[in-house]
């Protein structure tokens, strides 16, 4: 007895690059599929399953390591009970996190005891379009094997690179993985018809992988193998409080950040905004908080930040009293200051 495999799509890309606004965007749309949900983050908490729509019940968070390599165990446990379970998904998407070799997901469920019941459809690795070509070392390498094995690539962010980046970037994208789709996008915006029951993946491919060393964007030739536990490569850090922060003040920690902090995001509860649930990303230089509508339903209301960095980036001590001088009792109070219109985008470092 073999039931029907089901189909399987990874969504790859490096740190801050829009695979939740993708996979928004997917279970937001209207094709009536019952899709479950496994969501990596590397970091202690998992804040993108807090930022996921949906049906509670069907987002399985797997935090603190990578399921590529530290918790590789936890996703085949966390897949074997979704289909375990009566009410079988009818798909199933798994965000990695933005540290995962995706190859190394794939021959999960290629080369396992799982490849009886789900079926790889395809991986789809989101890049920013903006900051591709700013990754370095062992992140450039990184980028270069998610693009590598990735069947459909979204290059997102389009609209914050001119034509001639643009054009860079495809044709980068196109020596690395000359059989990819590319579908170039802002806020994650794709037709479904083109990510989902695609039927691209070829198993084949990941015992023919690319050499990496040949194709470093821009860096010298690296013979080396990278180490197999990301958890390894980049330092993770968090913080939390119910106690409400003062925007000014947050803005002006976050501006303050060293640049060895590449990605943070999270959500804070607003000193002068407490009803409504900030959420809050940083990529590189440029940062973000947009006020949700739904509120925080029947959650406390709270703050819970995820910080990723190079490997010893930061020094959480100073990290720590950073935050909590944000909390609004800490802050002066003359300070507070609202998020207007919902949504405040800013580069970092300019005041
Ligand atoms: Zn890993």
């Amino acid at each position: 007895m073999s039931p029907t495999r089901i189909p399987l799509t990874i969504l790859a890309g490096f740190l801050g690059s829009g695979k939740t606004t993708l996979l928004n965007n997917i279970l937001r749309a209207d094709h009536g599929v019952r899709i479950a949900v496994l969501v990596n983050d590397f970091g202690a908490i998992n804040i993108d399953s807090q930022l996921i729509v949906g049906v509670e019940g069907d987002t399985i968070s797997l935090s603190n390591g990578c399921i590529c390599c530290s918790i590789r165990g936890d996703l085949i446990e966390a897949t074997e009970k979704l289909l375990a379970r009566p009410d079988l998904p009818e798909y199933i998407i798994i965000e990695t996190s933005g540290v995962s070799d995706p190859a190394q997901v794939a021959h999960t469920f290629t080369h396992t005891a799982l490849a009886r019941r789900v079926r790889l459809d395809s991986v789809l690795t989101v890049i920013d379009a903006e900051q591709i070509g700013t990754l370095k070392d062992e992140h450039a390498l990184l980028a270069l094997d998610q693009v590598g094995i990735a069947d459909i690539v979204i290059v997102n962010k389009v609209d914050l690179v001119n034509d001639d980046e643009r054009a860079a970037v495809r044709a980068w994208i196109h020596e690395i993985s000359p059989r990819a789709r590319i579908l170039e996008t802002t806020y994650g915006d794709v037709p479904m018809p083109l990510v989902l029951g695609v039927g691209a993946f070829d198993p084949a491919r990941l015992d023919t992988r690319t050499p990496r060393e040949v194709h470093v964007h821009g860096g010298e030739a690296h013979d080396h193998d990278h180490p197999h536990d990301h958890t390894l490569v980049f330092s993770t850090w968090y913080w939390q409080s119910e106690q409400p922060v003062s925007l000014k003040a947050l803005k002006r920690l976050v501006n303050d950040l060293p640049e060895s902090i590449y990605r943070a995001k999270g959500v804070f509860h607003l000193a002068d905004q407490p009803d409504k649930r900030a959420v809050f990303q940083m990529v590189g230089k440029r940062a973000s908080l947009v006020l949700t509508d739904g509120g925080w339903g029947d959650a406390v209301p709270h703050s819970q930040v995820v910080v990723i960095a190079a490997h010893d980036g930061f020094a959480p001590d100073a990290l720590q009293a950073q935050f909590e001088a944000c909390l609004a009792a800490n802050a002066h109070p003359s300070e507070l200051e609202k998020i207007t219109g919902g949504v405040m985008n800013w580069l970092r470092g300019r005041r």
